[in-house]
């Protein structure tokens, strides 16, 4: 595959205070990790790891349909050409630790980052917005609802958001084009500055050295939700040449340990949150605080069986035609019923692992 190329406004570097390339460097470095440790075959830890997030053994071998949003921003990928879930959850990592470069050419540039808070878009008269520098639409509208609320505002409410659609689906001379655009909110930026105040955290070891030891009373949330490397990663995701999707899941968001614990198998593998977790849980392994020679951070060990009680659904079902609306819901309320029920609900007592606990351990790789 050719090489791929991001490219940062200067918008970025003013809203962290710094150089914004670290965090883009960070999420791929956690990348590269997450790859080569799901492929060690000593490093059981991690396989546990793999297991909880994908609903999946690392092993498995069954070929399993690329994301929906991937095909339809590509190419329909014909069933001979499936791969497994792992293998496709590697392919995605190595492709991002080690396929892309930044570029100072915007045109030429697959991604564009911006921080900039809303300043280049501009409202069209259907209500949808466009990026004027960047040719790119972004359909959520400004349309009021009783609340006073808006799809609109609602993205910039969150932490980042990426738009892709481009005008009259035309190509545009000396620009790339399949091109994405990734804003990052404000809120990012917030949440960032409450947990260190006056001090930026560009990796995850500068969170260890900040916390030691007491990175195990944190819940991975706490560490997920806060660092702007994983909402890089996550937002890289959704990449056209990844394509990887945020699922709906009842009202949870797409965001967050609990939304990647919802997810079932197929669903988590193709997820962008459940993918940046994975590069988080890899980098978690590898910090040590001061004076420890050896060790790492991880998952809660008490548990690492697949899920009997949650159902494999294919992505590919919750997307097809074939089923109307009612049926989808109705198919959703049943598996989330399920999971409720099961060992996989985060109040489950024995499951720390899906409580998001984080535990130091000696040997990394039991
Ligand atoms: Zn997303």
């Amino acid at each position: 595959m050719s090489s791929l190329a991001y490219w940062i406004d200067a918008s970025c570097d003013q809203a962290a205070g710094g150089n914004f390339n670290k965090y883009i460097d960070e999420a791929r470095h956690w990348a590269g990790r997450a790859a080569a440790k799901m492929r060690r075959p000593s490093d059981t830890d991690f396989a546990r790891v793999f297991n909880v997030l994908f609903k999946t053994p690392v092993s498995d071998n069954v070929p399993f349909p690329p994301p929906m949003l991937f095909q339809r921003m590509n190419d329909f990928v014909p069933e001979n050409h499936w791969k497994s879930l792992p293998a496709q959850v590697h392919r995605v990592l190595s492709d991002f630790a080690n396929n892309w470069q930044r570029t100072t050419q915007r045109r030429e540039a697959d991604v564009r980052i911006y921080s900039d808070f809303g300043k280049r878009w501009r409202q069209l008269p259907s209500g949808e917005h466009i990026d004027p520098i960047n040719h790119v639409l972004n359909l959520c509208s400004d349309e009021e609802d009783e609340n006073g609320d808006s799809e609109w505002s609602e993205l910039w409410a969150g932490d980042a958001f990426v738009s892709h659609e481009l005008p009259g689906g035309l190509p545009i001379p000396g620009e790339k084009h399949k091109r994405v655009v990734i804003d990052i909110c404000r809120s990012a930026w917030t949440r960032q500055a409450q947990l260190t105040p006056g001090r930026p955290l560009r990796s995850l070891q500068e969170l260890v050295s900040v916390f030691g030891p007491n990175v195990e009373k944190m819940n991975i949330d706490r560490i997920g939700q806060t660092l702007i490397p994983r909402l890089i990663f996550h937002e890289m995701m959704h990449s056209v040449c990844y394509g990887l999707n945020d699922h709906d899941t009842d009202g949870m968001g797409t965001a967050g340990w609990q939304y990647c614990m919802k997810l079932k198998k197929g669903a988590g593998a193709t997820g962008a949150e459940s993918l940046a977790y994975f590069g988080l849980w890899a980098a978690l392994a590898d910090a040590r605080p001061a004076g420890q020679p050896r060790g790492g951070f991880t998952m809660h060990r008490s548990w690492d069986k697949i899920p009997g009680d949650v159902d494999l659904v294919p992505e590919e079902e919750w997307d097809s035609d074939d089923y109307d609306e009612e049926e989808k819901d109705e198919a959703a309320a049943t598996a989330a019923k399920k999971v409720d029920a099961g060992k996989w609900n985060s109040k489950h007592k024995d499951n720390g692992a899906v409580r998001g606990e984080i535990k130091f351990y000696t040997d990394i790789t039991k």
